[in-house]
């Protein structure tokens, strides 16, 4: 990074920690003076936009100014820091411009995150897991992974989602982190293989959030993860309250389990442990012994968020996918559903399975880097695109 650059990330830096150490205790109102000075300070138009997009948060008690306000009074300061400078900073502001800068310079615009799924091996044996039909022998090496984290840095993404399989067989993730202190690092994990030693792993690096998998209370996950799942998982949303670590539970909605996941008592479960996000997946038929009656049903769907803010504390969004393609078509959205985490990512996967179009195999990634990988298959004349749009509503 020049001097200028260094200059104008401490001064952007500064600012945002000022406005969020003030966002704590602030009313609504100051907060909101607060977006409308701030709007004045960045030259380029992202980034007031970007501003613009946080006062509408707070004009209309989003909850994400609880998440925010949560962070500030609940998260170790040393992984606040962390969670502010990686994904405020890096990803959402100095990102935003890179990302933009480098589809001016190649005419199509990179994914916002990179979803990455470093092993396919897993200790448990879930029915209906996505990822039990791929090979679990060829892997990714830490080189490769290596690579690809330092080519999206280049091109303005700083949000690395980590899958798997169990990403926490692989034990040189820890490295990678360690590496790549610039970015946010968020693992979906069945949480088996977490225990107090790497939380205070997790709280030394700042950069990881976990997202713990449960399938509702104790009923629901252990009839899907086995015995004793739940209470072990609670143990761990223990641990991680108490060290300050930010992290989300995700869930899996089947016919089985939506009226648990979407009660207030579940929410207020959750909260009460010290889960600050919550990512619901609808049940997808694919994969290890998939069933098509497990889906789901499509009262059940709206009836579970509506995509609408709930009672002022949670926003929830459907990640709706067709099934077949594992796109989020905007237009096939059921009415009432918003597309908000249907952001573009890229899923990078051992197994070769083409269910986006960003979407590659373990041999691309070997020997190809990733701007070559996009021109092959982001930019709108790639024929790759062309058949994906035209099969895909
Ligand atoms: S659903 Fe997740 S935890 Fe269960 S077997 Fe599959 S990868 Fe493992």
């Amino acid at each position: 990074m020049d001097l200028y650059r260094k200059a104008k990330f401490y001064s952007i830096s500064k600012f945002t920690m000022v406005a969020l150490s003030l966002l704590a205790g602030a009313s609504k109102e100051n907060l909101i003076r607060l977006t409308h000075l701030a709007e004045k300070i960045p030259k380029k138009e992202a980034y007031r936009e970007k501003i613009r997009w946080i006062r509408t948060l707070f004009q209309t008690d989003h909850p994400a100014l609880t998440i925010a306000r949560r962070v500030l009074k609940e998260i170790h300061p040393l992984h606040r820091k962390k969670i502010v400078t990686n994904f405020i900073i890096n990803q959402l502001l100095v990102g935003t411009n890179r990302r933009k800068a480098f589809e001016e310079e190649r005419g199509f615009k990179p994914p916002n995150a990179m979803l990455i799924s470093p092993t396919m091996r897993c200790n448990l044996n879930c029915f209906g897991c996505y990822s039990g039909s791929y090979s679990t022998e060829e892997e990714l090496p830490f080189e490769v992974i290596d690579r690809l984290v330092g080519e999206c840095k280049e091109m303005g993404i700083y949000l690395v989602i980590i899958t798997g399989g169990e990403p926490f067989l692989r034990k040189d993730l820890f490295d990678l982190f360690e590496k790549h202190q610039d970015t946010i690092f968020q693992v979906y994990t069945n949480g088996t293989l977490i225990d107090e030693k790497m939380v205070e792993r997790f709280v030394a690096l700042g950069n990881v959030v976990p997202a713990i998998s449960i399938e509702g209370l104790r009923e629901e996950t252990d009839a899907r993860r086995g015995k004793g799942h739940f209470d072990r998982v609670v143990q761990i949303m223990d641990w991680l309250k108490k060290a300050g670590i930010f992290f989300a539970i995700s869930t899996t909605q089947t016919i089985r389990n939506s009226e648990t996941i979407g009660s207030d008592a579940f929410i207020d479960f959750l909260v009460e442990k010290g889960c600050i996000f919550l990512w619901n997946f609808h049940y997808i038929p694919i994969g290890r012994d998939a069933d098509l009656n497990l889906m789901a049903t499509p009262e059940q769907r709206p009836g579970y968020g509506n995509g609408l803010p709930i009672s002022g504390r949670r926003s929830l969004s459907s990640w709706w996918t067709s099934g077949m393609t594992g796109a989020s078509p905007k237009d096939a959205l059921p009415e009432g559903e918003n597309t908000s985490m249907s952001m573009p990512v890229a899923i990078w996967s051992p197994a070769s399975f083409a269910i986006l179009p960003m979407t590659t195999s373990r041999r691309n990634l070997l020997w190809r880097p990733l701007t070559l990988l996009f021109s092959g298959r982001c930019a709108p004349d790639s024929p790759f695109r062309k058949t994906f749009s035209s099969t895909v509503p």
